[in-house]
């Protein structure tokens, strides 16, 4: 049962450019939530140069994905911590069927499992990684639309392109999402906790869907509990 109090346990699933980052990170703020990115916590690995940043560097920069077993591991062990308790936004994980079902092992007594699709056309995609920047200090993603912005507009930090954004590894990651990820959504399209959002709309009113979607499956929920309650009695 989903009472007002129930975690709201959130993956955003999405092709590469989608806007699961930034959508994560505004769901984040605005459920108080943290935040979870395997991307994220494999490029802090690279740049800290353990052995985690190690064997994945070599993979995340031909566009292909860490294995699943690591990857599980990871996040099991970022579930254990104490800030989950209220919820999380999950952004690259799950992104196999092996990854999936494990994700539902973990999560079993936890509360429900919501999934939101962002969809965005492939030409889109390609285009809109080609104008993303991140700072090199405090992790901003901008869209440089001109490509001529070299600051971050938040900390004035330097703002670089991501190893693997160039158009080639761009494309191999989009043939990688369709064979790998893609097929997460079958797994989780007939579950009352899975909606979709068009993603290609300005990211403010993709976050609107985006709650609007939330709210949608909480109302379900509670509507599908009263129903058994009340045919129970
Ligand atoms: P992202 O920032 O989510 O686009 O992830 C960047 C890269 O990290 C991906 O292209 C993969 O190489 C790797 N990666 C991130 N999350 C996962 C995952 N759940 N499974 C496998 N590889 C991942």
């Amino acid at each position: 049962m989903l009472s007002e109090t129930a975690p709201i346990n959130l993956v955003v699933l999405g092709p590469p450019g989608a806007g699961k980052g930034t959508q994560a990170v505004a769901f984040a703020e605005r459920y108080e939530v943290p935040k979870i990115s395997t991307g994220d916590i494999l490029r802090d690995a690279v740049q800290a140069g353990s052995d985690l940043g190690q064997r994945a560097e070599t993979i995340m920069n031909a566009g292909s994905l860490v294995d699943d077993q690591l990857m599980i591991a990871i996040v099991r062990e970022r579930l254990t911590r104490s800030d989950v308790v209220r919820g999380f936004v999950i952004d690259g994980f799950p992104r196999t069927v092996a990854q999936a079902t494990s994700l539902d092992e973990i999560m079993v007594g936890r509360g429900e499992l919501f999934v939101i699709e962002i969809t965005v056309p492939d030409e889109t995609l390609v285009e809109r990684v080609a104008r993303r920047r991140v700072c090199e200090q405090c992790g901003n993603v901008a869209s440089v639309a001109a490509g001529v912005e070299r600051r971050c507009a938040k900390c004035g930090g330097e703002l670089v392109l991501r190893s693997d954004d160039t158009e080639s590894i761009v494309r191999e990651r989009l043939r990688v999402y369709a064979k790998e990820t893609r097929p997460l959504v079958d797994y989780y399209s007939g579950r009352p906790t899975f909606r979709g959002v068009d993603g290609n709309q300005p990211a403010t009113i993709v976050g609107t869907a985006l709650d609007e979607a939330v709210q949608d499956i909480v109302a379900a929920s509670t509507v599908v509990v009263a129903a058994s309650e009340g045919s129970a009695g």
